[in-house]
């Protein structure tokens, strides 16, 4: 069966066509701007590149527009959409009401709508995505598949935030954790990868990208993670603060006459690597300028370093140990230079790298630690594109999921 990934933003649509036996990559492609003056899409198939350039007022549009590009005679990959077997979203915030994927109904879609105050920016763009490939594919099957699933295992006394219990009852205020998809992928294949069985194996996974988030795994099932009712808490991230005193919202708030609105929308697009540094959020140009002697751009990097480590010491302790420490994402992918000085001093914990593994660890599934460290520490390459395909595939064919 072929089955088409769709992860809709509110002015973006990703989408990746694959074909499932063999989970072979047909067809990649973006929508940039939609709704937005400069509009386009870029798709391609076997090297080949595909561009549209025209105006696409709504995701409904965009949607048929990619249909146009994945049956285009010469560039497409399919011959028509017929071909296709069910579509798989990407869908930001289930809430508690979902704690694994689902077909999409009314109702689905329905809890979908009753999370937006969750998830304000990308569950409406979510829903966009599924109603525009309900309209343009009628009778196709679609699926979503939640960021915040895999985090639903966690324990009451890991997910409350200590305000009135009032607040968890009325308004659903506690954390809820995102990139589960990714968190769950790479538990599980780190624990395939070092013939280990992951229902007897304790993994912190450290997924550090432009947004960053740690999760800790036990026994396969999540039971705590950095980030909360929003992306907001946890480590520091590109333009994320990650996780401060509440006060200072207000303090800022006070003395800057900004609304709470607007010191949160500064938490969360202008801090963070960015605001520390004053230069980038991206980890390559922070890592650059550090290593150049910027002393801000130091600064961002060690307090990224010293909060990833925090986190793994809190987790060896919740889950009274670790067996492996995994990276992923961007920078947990690519940063040798991050993963060595997070991981320095760890011995007390059995965690040792090996520098050499750990430099020729970058970007594929390796195994970086020491031969004598007890524990393992890895590189798995995150797919979350792949686990919303195996889903959507498990979901409309009957089988379980794993
Ligand atoms: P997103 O959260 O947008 O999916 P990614 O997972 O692609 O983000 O991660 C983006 C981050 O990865 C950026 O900060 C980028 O600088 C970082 N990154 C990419 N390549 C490298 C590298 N070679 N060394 C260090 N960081 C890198």
């Amino acid at each position: 069966m072929k089955i088409l990934i769709v992860n809709a933003g509110s002015s973006s649509l990703k989408y990746q066509l694959v074909d499932m036996e063999g989970e072979k990559i047909m067809a990649k492609g973006l929508v940039e701007r939609i709704g937005i003056e400069g509009s386009k899409l870029t798709q391609k198939v076997n090297g080949e590149q595909l561009v549209f350039e025209q105006p696409i007022a709504n995701h409904t549009e965009a949607c048929s527009l990619m249909i146009k590009a994945l049956t285009d005679a010469e560039k497409g990959a399919v011959k028509d959409m017929s071909d296709i077997g069910a579509v798989g979203h990407r869908v930001l915030h289930g809430g508690e009401a979902f704690t694994a994927s689902m077909l999409i109904t009314e109702e689905v879609k329905d809890a979908i709508r009753a999370n937006i105050p969750l998830g304000p920016l990308h569950n409406p763009a979510n829903l966009m995505g599924i109603e525009a490939c309900e309209a343009v594919m009628p009778g196709v099957p679609n699926v979503a598949v939640f960021d915040t699933a895999f985090h639903q295992t966690m324990p009451a006394k890991a997910y409350m935030y200590g305000v009135p219990y009032e607040y968890y009852e009325r308004l659903h205020v506690r954390r809820y954790g995102f990139h589960g998809t990714s968190h769950r992928y790479v538990s599980k294949r780190a624990c395939e990868f070092l013939g280990l069985d992951r229902n007897n194996t304790k993994v912190i996974t450290c997924h550090l990208g432009n947004g960053s988030s740690m999760a800790a795994v036990k026994n396969g099932k999540c039971v705590d993670t950095s980030m909360g009712i929003t992306p907001l808490e946890g480590v520091v991230m590109g333009t994320r603060s990650g996780s401060m005193d509440p006060a200072v919202v207000q303090f800022i708030a006070n003395n800057e006459g900004m609304t709470v609105d607007e010191v949160l929308n500064m938490c969360n697009k202008k801090s963070g690597l960015l605001g520390i540094s004053g230069l980038s959020s991206d980890m390559r140009d922070i890592d650059k300028a550090a290593d150049e002697g910027h002393e801000r751009a130091a600064l961002a990097r060690d307090m990224l370093h010293y909060g990833i480590k925090k986190y793994i010491g809190s987790y060896a302790a919740a889950m009274g140990g670790v067996d492996v420490i995994v990276f992923t994402a961007g920078i947990g992918e690519n940063g040798a230079e991050l993963r060595e000085s997070v991981m320095k001093d760890f011995e007390f914990l059995g965690a040792k790298l090996d520098p050499q593994k750990n430099i020729e660890g970058n970007r594929k599934e390796s195994v970086i630690s020491a031969d004598d460290s007890k524990v393992k520490i890895v590189v798995i390459p995150t797919d979350e594109e792949i686990v919303i395909a195996r889903d959507t595939l498990c979901i409309v064919t009957g089988q379980p999921i794993e």
